[in-house]
């Protein structure tokens, strides 16, 4: 049967599903599998949507069709479009509905062992890959030598010298330079976890180079696991899967940024599960690092995340005020500029998302100050960061703030005006005194007043106190910032 034209509209969607599509899964990944499916006419309810290979094609189904087809609401075809048009009647095609069963073709099937069935139809069978995703063999040399080839390159600004060590932080940072500074696996493995832009891939480089520097027979590899999957596939394809364990299994130090991009992927998991016991059981060391805990990974089989629970956990916190300022401070000094403090104290307190926005906001008004000529004052960085702020900076009311702390602290939202003085309720109110002073434009008077009628010297003290609280202790320091960022949202 041939296929109907596509009209204009259908093509304008598929760009938004890919548009999507391209944030939810990154864009290596993009790139590598989405980016070369061509949309090619409609039969029926049906849009066919052309890859290159077939090994794309099952690829695709097997990841990502059942979410296009979810995305789009449209039932799809996948098929291979060889040099002769598209194949029919020949098994290439592969048709998802909306929202069905999973996609019919399953993961790569690997033996207890980690090898690949000889036997298996769908690579013994499959036709030469073609050139178009390919990654370019490492010549292989020495160990040292591949392990150079096959991680990742270093930001050479992510050493240890330039990490700034706060509450937040300084958990994982020493178990980051026990790791580094020792010849032997410590914790198996080192499990670096917390939110985006809060260091771990910093921490992570830091080690290698650290280790590359104290012994340069070390081989370490540092990629990411999406990286490692790609490597996989690719020895699959290849057939050369054999080379692709080697790689991993000979190295001292083996670190996988990332390690929740493996969710779900079975077959990768099946290898990098491998792959890590063969190093562990060598008395390697392995770092991995996350965005959650290991218990709390997503689409990970049960036995890797008890294996990623065994070694040391270490989270990254969310970063505090000092550590924001702290941060600041550093990265100026390294730029070779000069912040005022009051601008220190604006960008710590409208900046808090992470670590990177931070930087970014710094660059930006150190970018600024150079081209006019002029030095860096509060007036420009509010200007320079004008649509930043705007977006972290939804007007909030006391009365909300009163609100959220109380529910937060379990306590009566009526207490935030009552005379009562037991600790359990006076230290929530001092937050929200304090949140009310860093949230809002309100005077202190103002707020002593929506307070009770108390005075403004309590609410100075309030802000006094809880600052100086939370530079003594990280779990308060993590409640009113979540607090700040659950108002500021
Ligand atoms: P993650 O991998 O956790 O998403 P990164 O390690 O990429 O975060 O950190 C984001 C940016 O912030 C990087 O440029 C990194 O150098 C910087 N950064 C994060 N934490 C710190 C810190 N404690 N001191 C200095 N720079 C930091
Ligand atoms: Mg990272």
């Amino acid at each position: 049967m041939t296929g109907g034209i596509v009209d204009i509209a259908i093509i304008e969607s598929w760009d938004e599903v890919m548009t999507s599509l391209r944030a939810e899964v990154g864009e290596a990944a993009f790139d590598s599998w989405l980016k070369p499916m061509t949309v090619r006419d409609m039969v029926g309810d049906q849009v066919r949507i052309s890859v290159p290979t077939r090994f794309m094609r099952d690829w695709v189904v097997a990841h990502y069709a059942d979410r296009i087809s979810a995305l789009w609401c449209r039932n799809i075809e996948i098929f291979v479009q060889s040099d002769h048009g598209p194949g029919e009647g020949d098994g290439k095609m592969a048709r998802v509905a909306p929202a069905t069963e999973p996609a019919p073709v399953a993961n790569v099937a690997t033996t207890a062992t980690g090898e690949i069935p000889a036997a298996d139809p769908r690579f013994v069978n499959a036709p030469a890959p073609v050139p178009a995703y390919t990654l370019s063999t490492p010549v292989i040399t020495g160990m040292a030598q591949v392990a150079l080839e096959i991680s990742a390159p270093l930001d050479p600004r992510c050493t240890f010298d330039n990490f700034v060590v706060g509450k937040p932080n300084e958990f994982a940072h020493a178990a980051a330079q026990r790791v580094a500074e020792s010849d032997t696996a410590q914790f198996n493995p080192l499990f670096l976890y917390g939110g985006v832009g809060l260091g771990k891939t910093h921490l992570m480089h830091a080690i290698a180079w650290k280790i590359r520097q104290r012994d340069p027979n070390r081989t370490v590899i540092y990629m990411s696991a999406e990286k490692f999957m790609y490597r996989f596939i690719r020895a699959l394809r290849e057939q050369k899967t054999v080379d692709f364990k080697d790689h991993f299994r000979n190295v001292d130090v083996l670190m996988i940024d990332d390690v929740q991009f493996i969710g779900g992927k079975d077959s990768t998991q099946e290898e990098f599960f491998h792959t890590f016991n063969a190093l562990v059981d060598q008395g390697r060391q392995i770092v991995i690092s996350a965005d959650k805990s290991p218990s709390d990974l997503e689409g990970m089989e049960d036995r890797l995340k008890s294996r990623l629970n065994c070694g040391l956990v270490a989270d990254i916190h969310a970063t505090t005020y000092e550590l924001r300022v702290g941060i600041l401070q550093a990265k100026a000094e390294k730029l070779g500029i000069e912040i005022p403090p009051k601008v220190q104290e604006f960008l710590a307190h409208k900046i808090t998302a992470n670590v990177r926005e931070l930087e970014g906001a710094l660059n930006r008004v150190a970018a600024h100050a150079q081209l006019v000529g002029r030095e860096v004052s509060l007036e420009s960085a509010q200007d320079v960061l004008h649509d930043l702020i705007r977006a972290n900076d939804r007007r909030v009311t006391i009365e909300e703030i009163q609100k959220k702390v109380a529910s937060h602290f379990n306590i009566r939202t009526s207490d935030m005006h009552s005379a009562r003085r037991a600790r359990s309720v006076a230290r929530p109110r001092q937050v929200a005194m304090y949140l009310a002073k860093q949230l809002t434009s309100r005077s202190l008077p103002e707020i002593g007043r929506k307070f009770g009628g108390r005075d403004h010297t309590t609410v100075m003290h309030a802000v006094k106190k809880v600052e100086e609280l939370t530079e003594r202790d990280a779990g308060f320091a993590e409640d009113v910032e979540l607090l700040r960022r659950m108002l500021e949202s």
